[in-house]
């Protein structure tokens, strides 16, 4: 065939590479029948080819296995009609971010910029803050008659501000996570900041709802951000240099991608509500595979009591030892506490009052036994048991378990988990 020849059968039905290859979102769920269908619609309408392009609103994480499976049946299907198939290197857009996770686990990539900001002063004294967020604040010191009379530079650093605020030296360097970012895990973030611990790992699935607000660090407009994110905005504007890491995600489906995430913390709370998730965290530390301090910390009902529970791998016993064979807790404070709601973190739908005086005053006292373990003093497992105001629910017809007929108020407990009978596993060691 001549090239004039060529040149007019290609006009006349050009070859997939001189046709249309358009920009395909995959933003549903991944049916084959529906791709395959909307391909084939395309070649019909004379595409030549398509850019597999992950979007919002896909059913299947980017990169997962399934999303993977997905783009090999595509460019099955596209070999199949003869049309050219190009992998888009990214989720969403633009590309270079890894769908925002590189900057979410690495902070330090993020950009970077250097602002120059001019303000005109009316006369008088006045004084213009100039903000650079974490790094320092400028004040213009400004006077009748004179352009500026004075720089002032504050120092905002850690060092500087926390040795101001007095003696919180304790954990300065330590690396906690925190999965779950409700009413407890926000106030333990909140409290574990203001000691000094400033490279938090945050972890929640959830955004943040009106019901949220009265008992949560965050107010009503943060309502409708991801909580991970609002708990870390809260923060950072208390504390500049806070280098807090966050994860939008479930836990779950981060522990199956990334088993060993929290050997990257010193030690980790816990304050999910989720049985499947703490006992899925307390298998992973039984194996081996997590093999840091994990605390874990729920509240009951009407916060009557509260538990927490630190488990170092290293040490005897586990979180299981302290449940029943049916999955009952073995030492609640209220008797038969499922009556009234399950067992909650202050995140969840079940919703059950409590005050927030009571639930500061509880963090409060947690705070102590977080001290303890960041100085090392800890050096078993224990359960820590914090009593509510037990003379008011009595009063109001709640019953107490038998074990704490002589409790009183507000009291606190702290019992080795080795002085119960353990869980099979641990009795088997
Ligand atoms: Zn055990």
């Amino acid at each position: 065939m001549s090239l004039l020849e060529e040149t007019k059968k290609q006009f006349a039905d050009p070859s997939p590479a001189y046709r249309p290859q358009p920009f395909w979102f995959l933003n549903h769920d991944y049916k084959r029948e529906e791709l395959e269908w909307q391909l084939e619609e395309m070649r019909k309408q004379g595409v030549g080819g398509v850019v597999l392009h992950s979007r919002h609103g896909k059913s299947a994480e980017y990169m997962s296995r399934e999303y993977l499976d997905m783009l090999a049946f595509c460019v099955d299907a596209c070999k199949k009609r003869d049309m050219v198939v190009w992998l888009y290197d990214e989720d969403n857009w633009p590309s270079g971010t890894f769908g925002g996770k590189l900057t979410r686990r690495h902070p330090e990539y993020r950009m970077r910029y250097l602002r120059l900001e001019e303000r005109r002063l009316a006369g008088g004294a006045e004084t213009a803050r100039l903000d650079f967020g974490q790094n320092a604040r400028l004040e213009l010191n400004h006077f009748q008659h004179v352009t500026i009379d004075k720089y002032v530079i504050t120092r905002v650093d850690k060092e500087r501000l926390l040795r101001r605020g007095g003696d919180r030296t304790i954990g300065f360097d330590s690396r906690v996570g925190i999965i779950g970012c409700g009413s407890i895990g926000s106030q333990i973030a909140s409290a574990l900041s203001e000691v000094g611990m400033h490279k938090l790992l945050l972890i929640d699935n959830d955004k943040l709802t009106f019901e949220n607000i009265a008992r949560h660090i965050c107010g009503a407009s943060d309502v409708g951000k991801n909580k991970v994110e609002a708990v870390s905005e809260q923060i950072a504007s208390r504390f500049p240099h806070s280098q807090n890491t966050v994860y939008h995600g479930d836990v779950l489906t981060l522990l199956r991608d990334y088993e060993s995430l929290l050997n990257n913390c010193d030690f980790t709370v816990v304050a999910v509500g989720n049985m499947n998730a703490e006992f899925r965290l307390n298998n992973l530390q039984r194996q081996g595979i997590i093999d840091k301090p994990i605390l874990y910390v729920w509240v009951e009902p009407y916060l009557a009591g509260a538990h927490a529970v630190f488990v170092d791998p290293a040490n005897t016993g586990c979180l299981q030892c302290l449940f029943n064979e049916d999955h009952t807790f073995k030492q609640t404070v209220l008797d038969n506490p499922g009556q009234y709601a399950i067992r909650e973190s202050g995140c969840q739908s079940a919703y059950v009052p409590y005050s927030i005086l009571e639930v500061k005053r509880f963090i409060n006292d947690l705070m102590f036994l977080v001290q303890d373990i960041l100085a090392g003093s800890v050096k078993e497992n224990v359960l820590f048991t914090w009593f509510g105001n037990l003379t008011m629910h009595r009063a109001s017809g709640r019953q107490i378990s038998p074990q704490w007929e002589h409790e009183g108020d507000y009291g606190i407990k702290r019992d080795p988990i080795s002085s119960f009978t353990g869980c099979e596993v641990c009795i088997a060691q």
